[in-house]
């Protein structure tokens, strides 16, 4: 639970966190289930408003808590709609948060982390290092501010519909946090979202996504990037630690625990690196009769990268020889290149970071460079 100035912050506490803080004082329970329409069905947060609490609670209220929203500090919107928001957060650092409009629906793209310790070779967010944990209101709140900030749909909803941790950090890194922010986001107290609109997505911590299986029934994503061990530890380092068949057998058991749903799995297009086509035979071999489908990312070049993207050619051939051998595989479609808003490109501001050597050895050479890698999109 967090606290400022001897208030305690509600923003981001579930259900059962909420109505324990009512408990604690003596209030009746259903007064969570209350403040969570306000605040994540009618996007109200001052308590003055919550017409249906009493005076004496909401002074009660107001003298010992607040919903404190994450600050904007800056917003940019691309010329495809895609929105990308900074949110300042304590000590000059900043994370980022992008919105992606699309017929019959709009995702919003969240962080959990600032920076990333996991430093995936090809990641301008892993470069940066780690700072941080977000905390749970600083999560959720992403959300809220996107939704007060945009038009709702046509049919009177909120602009939000589909949240994926897709941002800066590792989720699964930042467990603690981000179960509340799911239970929030699938409740029907609050965003009452499907949980197949709810994605987090996660480079392999094992051990997290059978936890993740028990405490929240959620979408999962996989960076899978590599079809052997020898290629993934060098893209994706956490790989040493739960090497490709600990991965896929945690991904199994997590998709039997969701009457086998489809696992997404992401792979990063890098040319010459993994996207011939006995790397796709690989794909399919590791995917085969799973419940699978993978998503084809065409790399985001950042400043200072050694990695290119893949042609245009390269990635639908690749798609091709995986859909000729029965997997269900998609490209996806890079949005927001003009605000740097794309996959792998949100960077915020991060300092004080815990260095990693990797990601210094990339941002000295980065600091040579002119910008000159600037995405083009496929
Ligand atoms: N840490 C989590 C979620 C954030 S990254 C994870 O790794 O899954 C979201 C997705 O963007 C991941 O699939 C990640 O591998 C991919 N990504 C990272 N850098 C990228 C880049 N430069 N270009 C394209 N995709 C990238
Ligand atoms: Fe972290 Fe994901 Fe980037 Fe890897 S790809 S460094 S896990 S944010």
């Amino acid at each position: 639970m967090t606290t400022t100035a001897a208030k305690t912050n509600l923003l981001g506490m579930s259900q059962d966190m909420l109505e324990r803080y009512f408990a604690e004082r003596d209030e009746k329970p259903f007064r969570a289930r209350q403040l969570m329409q306000w605040v994540y069905q009618r996007g109200i947060v001052d308590f003055d408003d919550m017409t249906d609490l009493s005076k004496k609670l909401r002074d009660r209220l107001k003298a010992d808590a607040a919903f404190e929203l994450p600050q904007v500090q800056s917003r940019h919107d691309s010329v495809d709609g895609t929105v990308k928001w900074l949110f300042a957060t304590d000590c000059g650092q900043a994370i980022e948060t992008v919105f992606i409009p699309e017929p019959g629906r709009g995702t919003l793209c969240i962080s959990s982390q600032v920076g990333c310790a996991l430093d995936c070779a090809f990641c301008a967010t892993g470069a940066q290092g780690f700072n941080r944990n977000l905390t749970s209101a600083e999560i959720i709140g992403q959300v809220l501010v996107a939704n007060s900030e945009l038009p709702r749909r046509d049919n009177g909803e909120p602009a939000v519909t589909n949240v994926v941790f897709m941002g800066m950090g590792e989720p699964l890194a930042n467990y603690r946090n981000v179960i509340p922010v799911l239970r929030l986001l699938v409740s029907d107290r609050a965003y009452g979202l499907s949980w197949r609109r709810v994605t987090v997505s996660t480079s392999g911590i094992v051990p997290h996504i059978d936890k993740l299986g028990e405490d929240c029934n959620v979408a999962l994503a996989v960076s899978l990037h590599a079809t052997n061990d020898a290629l993934r530890d060098r893209l994706v380092p956490i790989n040493r630690l739960h090497p490709i068949d600990e991965l896929l057998e945690a991904c199994w058991r997590y998709a039997a625990g969701q009457a086998n749903r489809f696992i997404t799995f992401e792979y990063v297009m890098l040319r010459g690196v993994n996207d011939s086509f006995a790397h796709a035979d690989e794909l399919c071999e590791l995917l085969a009769n799973r419940p699978a489908k993978v998503n084809l990312i065409p790399f985001n070049p950042f400043t200072g990268t050694e990695f290119r993207r893949s042609a245009a050619d390269t990635i639908r051939h690749f798609q091709e020889r995986l859909r000729q051998r029965g997997l269900v595989a998609t490209i996806r479609r890079t949005r927001g290149d003009d605000i740097d808003a794309a996959c792998g490109q949100l960077a915020g501001e991060v300092s004080n970071r815990v260095r990693n050597r990797l990601g210094e050895k990339r941002r000295r050479a980065a600091n040579k460079d002119d910008r000159s890698t600037k995405v083009v999109s496929a």
